[in-house]
């Protein structure tokens, strides 16, 4: 098998460390994967220093015609790629597809959004004088993203990286490098400067001490646990290193008794199960008012029992394998702590026999607040849901945690609709909406899932410094 390479600097360089890469439905090695060492960080660093020059004096249009070859290249190669992601990450291959559609969205989206990064002519409180205040890119960009979406979440931080005027070095997740790799590709393809996206592959902790520790690197943008997030912020005190974070989410849903059935259910199926659970804003908590309770159960464990389990590649499913044995014996943990706590198992619940991490989708009702699927994100397809009573009581349950990534809210009653959607902590919040993330509007959490937003005008913002120019006028006037 070929080793895939890493791209650094306009090169395609093999290195002789390298490791496998698993496919989490047969546990079969589907590619090897080159990994460098913490020196060729700092240099792909350096490489991304000298590309910084040329690169954000680009008129911004210039950069987003870039922008659009890359999206064409991956959109001619959507077939290809999903195949890929669908081998190292399991998702099913429709769900794949969807993922490059989003990542060319992204990606135009973009390079559109980078010719509005307006400045200001701010009015002058005194004779003599005139403020400019100007938006210039941040600098050279340390990127790290995880497995879940490999494609989308490294795109998410590329795009606007490279449209506001900053050179990105990408580490993508260790379990799925081969996809960055088809990106990078493409990005080659599209005639990018070298050395303004490179690709590295090295062991985590020292891409993320080199990125902290190295001044060249202006800034660091992380997708991954709270955890990492964590010791990222606490390495970032040394240098005052800027930091763009989206960390773990434990998304409630509250279902209302005036909710429409048949569309919460489906809402609430694609905000649980897409992606097999393993998504930061994927339904944890499914909180149901008492009017509606049983008949939501009912239509849901109905309705869950049409999906299909198995491996992506295969035609029609609807749920592949959890990453791998970790993620698998977590879901299998939680689904047993809350049984043993008195939840009622309504469907699935035990791992699938045979090779690959499969879960099929579960339901738990009447689980306990305590039990862990409540208190942790599960990141498996496992639908844990618990009855409430009064409006209070149901905003007070959504609230009741250190993360608030996404809220699900499903009632066709507006003025409860607005009331909730103010007092909820989240920073995106699906209203009768299971899938809640476009290009065009920002995302990211608040309380512990995260710093900053991606997407929308704020996601190219975050790449830009606010500099202010006090002009004093010969004349006085
Ligand atoms: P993770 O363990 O934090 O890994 C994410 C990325 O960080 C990977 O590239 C990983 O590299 C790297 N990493 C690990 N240790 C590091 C360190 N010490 N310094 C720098 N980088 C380090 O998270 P995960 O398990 O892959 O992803 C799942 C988590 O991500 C969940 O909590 C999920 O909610 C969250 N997530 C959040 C969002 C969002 O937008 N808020 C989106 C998707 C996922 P290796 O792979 O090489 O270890």
């Amino acid at each position: 098998m070929q080793t895939s390479a890493l791209y650094l600097n306009g090169e395609w360089v093999t290195t002789s460390t390298t490791r496998p890469v698993l496919n989490p439905a047969t546990g079969e090695v589907v590619g090897t994967m080159s990994v460098a060492d913490r020196a060729r960080v700092a240099q792909a660093l350096d490489d991304a220093h000298a590309a910084y020059p040329a690169w954000r004096a680009l008129p911004a249009k210039s950069r987003g015609q870039y922008l659009h070859r890359i999206a064409d290249q991956l959109e001619q190669r959507t077939d290809e790629i999903a195949r890929l992601i669908t081998l190292e990450n399991g998702k099913p291959m429709g769900q794949a597809k969807g993922e490059i559609a989003m990542s060319v969205d992204h990606l135009r989206w973009f390079a559109e959004e980078a010719r509005r990064s307006y400045g200001r002519v701010v009015p002058h409180q005194v004779d003599g004088k005139r403020h400019l205040v100007l938006k210039s890119p941040i600098g050279v960009v340390g990127a790290i993203s995880p497995w879940n979406f490999p494609l989308v979440l490294a795109v998410r931080k590329v795009a606007p990286a490279l449209a506001a005027g900053c050179p990105v070095v990408l580490k993508p997740a260790a379990q799925t490098p081969l996809c960055a790799v088809a990106f990078a590709e493409c990005v080659h393809a599209a005639g990018l400067p070298k050395g303004v996206f490179q690709l590295i592959l090295a062991p985590a902790a020292d891409v993320g001490a080199e990125f902290l520790a190295n001044p060249k690197c202006r800034k660091i943008t992380f997708t991954g646990s709270t955890e990492v997030g964590r010791l990222l912020i606490a390495g970032a005190a040394e240098t005052v290193k800027p930091l763009s974070l989206e960390l773990g989410g434990q998304a409630p849903v509250l279902v209302f008794d005036d909710a429409d059935l048949a569309r919460t259910v489906e809402g609430v199926i694609i905000a649980k199960f897409r992606n097999t659970g393993q998504s930061c804003i994927a339904a944890n908590r499914i909180y149901v008012q008492a009017g509606i309770y049983d008949r939501f159960v009912a239509a849901l464990v109905e309705r869950v029992g049409q999906l299909k389990t198995g491996n992506g590649l295969e035609p029609g499913m609807d749920v592949g394998p959890l990453i791998d044995q970790a993620g698998l014996d977590k879901a299998v943990a939680h689904v047993r702590d809350a049984v043993a706590q008195g939840a009622r198992l309504l469907a699935g619940g035990e791992a699938l026999p045979g090779s690959g991490y499969f879960l099929p989708p579960t339901v738990l009702a009447e689980v306990p607040a305590h039990a862990l699927c409540m208190q942790e994100e599960t990141f498996a397809p496992v639908a844990a849901i618990a009855k409430f009573s009064t409006e209070a009581e149901g905003i007070a349950l959504a609230n009741g945690s250190i993360f608030g990534l996404s809220a699900y809210v499903f009632t066709e009653n507006l003025d409860r609709a607005l009331r909730v959607v103010e007092q909820l902590e989240a920073g995106t919040i699906g209203l009768n909406d299971g899938v809640p993330t476009t290009s065009n509007c920002p995302f990211g959490g608040v309380k512990q899932s995260g710093w900053g937003r991606e997407l929308g005008s704020e996601g190219l913002d975050a790449f830009l410094e606010t500099k202010h120019v006090s002009i004093s006028l010969s004349s006085g006037l």
